[in-house]
């Protein structure tokens, strides 16, 4: 079978280079504080020696570094999880609905203890890769696997804990509302979910 990573290769281009250019800045969902822009590269010439690397090894170069992105990712989701459950909880216990507390109610303790166990066990599950990485020992399917897990995590948990901020949780002047625009791209970026999955099930043999 053909190679299909063969042909690939880094450049580094001068931005000041005849045919680049800087096109419209994305309009994102999230994430604001970043800009993201298509950038185009029009025949650009660049010297042989702005080439990266060696020829043709562009895919594995990038490939080196994944399993670190994702972890840098799966540490992110589970710090959004864990402040959405501090941001909540704090919350539940100052608003009072008809004369009660919303921390009053069984359906808020439990929706909450039930977050607090969730986060508990994507910091056990972001510990154990971080160590594996500390150890130069990080696989790619335990990368996936921390980063589908807790980014997932964080998508449930976010979503619960700005339920429980009703009205207002929909409001950007609250934390939990830019957390639940902001996370969402969590299990899209750094390879998505799916192709967590795919990645974890390769290592089963499947
Ligand atoms: C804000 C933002 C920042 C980004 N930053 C970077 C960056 O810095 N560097 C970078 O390289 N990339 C970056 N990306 C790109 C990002 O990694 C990709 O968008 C992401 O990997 C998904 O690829 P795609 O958009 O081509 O989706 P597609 O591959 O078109 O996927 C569409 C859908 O099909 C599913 N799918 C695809 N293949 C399969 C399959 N084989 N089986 C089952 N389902 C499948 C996907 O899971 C998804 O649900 C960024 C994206 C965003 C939104």
């Amino acid at each position: 079978a053909e190679d299909r990573r063969h042909g690939i290769s880094l450049l580094v281009v001068d931005t000041k280079s005849e045919g680049y250019a800087v096109g419209r800045k994305l309009d994102k969902l999230g994430l604001r504080i970043s800009d993201t822009a298509e950038l185009s590269f029009t025949d650009v010439k660049v010297p042989v020696e702005d080439l990266l690397g060696e020829e043709n090894k562009g895919f594995s170069y990038l490939g080196q570094n994944l399993p670190q992105e994702r972890l840098g990712i799966a540490v992110g989701a589970y710090a959004q999880a864990a402040a959405a459950v501090r941001f909540a909880q704090a919350y539940v216990q100052e608003r009072t609905v008809f004369g009660k507390s919303v921390a009053s109610f069984q359906n808020t303790k439990f929706e909450l203890a039930a977050c607090k166990a969730e986060v508990d066990a994507a910091e056990a599950v972001v510990d154990r890769a971080l160590e594996a990485h500390d150890l130069g020992e990080l696989s790619a399917a335990e990368a996936a696997s921390a980063k589908l897990f807790t980014t997932e995590v964080a998508h449930r948990v976010i979503d619960k804990c700005l339920q429980l901020h009703g009205g207002y949780g929909y409001m950007n002047e609250y934390p939990i509302a830019r957390l639940y625009a902001d996370n969402r791209v969590n299990r899209i970026y750094g390879g998505t979910s799916e192709v967590m999955k795919m990645i974890i099930a390769k290592s089963m043999g499947l």
